[in-house]
């Protein structure tokens, strides 16, 4: 596959092919359209409306090539789930370029008929949820057919009938691949057709591209890919276009250290599809020994976003050791945008997880959140002083006056709830991650909202509290 494929050139001209207008957590339909209507005149490509979502927005296809065999691929099935329909623009700005990658072009409009399907739940993608507007999740309705969206991607494979199918998804970012400390930066899955997983011819070609696409990309995330874990689900399409003859590849984005928008983590899809098209066009995996999959690292989730080790709890006079794992989970507020909520994931020994971010905190005391001295009449009205010293006291919990109406982002480092709201304040787990660490009675460090926050350097650090409604 060397020959024509050239993945290290690739990877380093990836700037020149990435689709600049995508960019971010939240990909709507809207942003995609001026992309198609594009693509649309240029005479490569073949842009089609193939249905509606349930609130009426579009749903679009758009195919390349005119080989004998058929490969579809879809995004966006779960509409918080946008990586992929970000790195496939990639992929159809790669197809339209002209530059020194041309054989490998040729080689891939010769041989395949590619039909992709950039963003399949547009009502979902709207609003930043998993599911469509009749709240279902799309990938338990193969079987039903309820969804409108369901039905498109249904109808779609009878009547294309691909040999290859694409199912991409995004997963939550705290897996690791195998029970090590490396995030999955992806995770496949040549999903099975029924309990016993079999392996038939259709089965094993989708996990002889899967073991191609790891060999490719384990020169730039070596020990960060995974496999998915691979439990019969009789309602996912996967397992059902699997069962009608069509080799199905999940592919999942997770996470990469510092990369929130998951720019990076889209580049490395980007690089699956170029891989996995010239393998299918050359007809390279026919030579790959399908076992190899079964060597691939499991998906595990002993992962964290931040984890603070070794640190004492005093409870009743008696003291105790703990670790505290805590997750940071996005959300929408009013505008639209993304922001994270903080909650204690976990705690106890956690000597066998891992975080993005640990800290050793040996010989320092957990102790609640304090409330601040001064209740405010509205959020508005809070104003803290330049110098705060009960910041640095550990008072991170501010009252307020006027109702709360929900959940949203704070710039200041505290947690903002109504006077009258019953908040407990405890170290426990799926409790807000709000807390202060203690050395010598001195509070030096605070977890706002989940983020680690040093509270003698407080310039230039990522601390967002939030407004909460309890
Ligand atoms: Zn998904």
């Amino acid at each position: 596959m060397k020959n024509v494929l050239q993945i290290n050139e690739i990877y380093s001209r990836y700037d020149t092919y990435s689709e600049k207008s995508l960019s971010g957590r939240i990909i709507k339909v809207e942003n995609i359209m001026p992309l198609l209507k594009g693509f649309s005149a240029k005479h490569l490509f073949e842009v089609k409306v193939i249905g509606n979502s349930v609130k009426g927005k579009p749903v679009h296809s758009i195919k390349f090539g005119n080989g004998k065999t058929k490969v579809l691929m879809w995004t966006q099935m779960h509409g918080d789930e946008p990586t992929a329909t970000k790195a496939v623009f990639d992929l159809l700005n790669f197809l339209s370029a002209a530059d020194d990658f041309e054989n490998l072009r040729k080689t891939i409009s010769k041989n395949l008929t590619v039909q992709i399907i950039p963003m399949l739940n547009p009502d979902g993608a709207e609003i930043f949820t998993r599911e469509n507007a009749l709240n279902i999740d799309i990938n338990r309705d193969a079987k039903r057919l309820q969804s409108p969206e369901a039905k498109i991607l249904w109808d779609i494979r009878e009547k294309f009938n691909p040999d290859f199918g694409f199912n991409l998804h995004d997963q939550n970012n705290r897996y690791s691949a195998g029970k090590t400390f490396k995030s999955a930066v992806i995770s496949m899955l040549a999903p099975p057709y029924n309990k016993k997983k079999t392996v038939d011819k259709t089965r094993k070609k989708a996990m002889q591209i899967i073991v191609d696409i790891r060999r490719e990309l384990k020169k730039f995330v070596p020990g960060h890919i995974a496999r998915y874990n691979d439990d019969f689900e009789p309602r996912a399409f996967g397992d059902n276009f699997m069962r009608r003859g069509t080799s199905t590849i999940l592919i999942e984005s997770g996470g990469w250290k510092d990369d929130d928008d998951k720019e990076f983590v889209r580049k490395i899809n980007f690089l699956a599809f170029i891989t996995a098209l010239t393998s299918i066009a050359s007809k390279n995996y026919k030579e790959t020994r399908f076992k190899e999959y079964y060597r691939i690292p499991e998906n595990e989730k002993i992962l964290f976003d931040v984890l603070l080790r070794n640190l004492i709890r005093k409870i009743n006079g008696c003291e105790h050791i703990v670790d505290i794992g805590i997750n940071r989970t996005e959300q929408v507020d009013e505008k639209g945008r993304i922001f994270y909520k903080g909650t204690i994931g976990d705690l106890g020994d956690l000597s066998t997880f891992f975080g993005y971010e640990e800290y050793d905190l040996e010989g320092f005391e957990i102790k609640k959140a304090e409330y601040y001295s001064e209740k405010f009449k509205n959020i508005e009205n809070i104003e803290i002083k330049k110098v705060d010293q009960e910041l640095q006291d550990g008072k991170i919990i501010i009252l307020v006056n006027e109702k709360i109406p929900r959940d949203r982002p704070f710039e200041l480092p505290f947690l903002v709830i109504n006077e009258n709201d019953n908040y407990d304040n405890l170290i426990k787990t799926d409790c807000p991650a709000f807390f202060s660490l203690y050395k010598d009675n001195k509070n030096h460090y605070s977890v706002v909202n989940g983020f680690f926050r040093d509270n003698y350097v407080t310039s230039s650090q990522k601390t967002y509290g939030i407004v909460l409604k309890l």
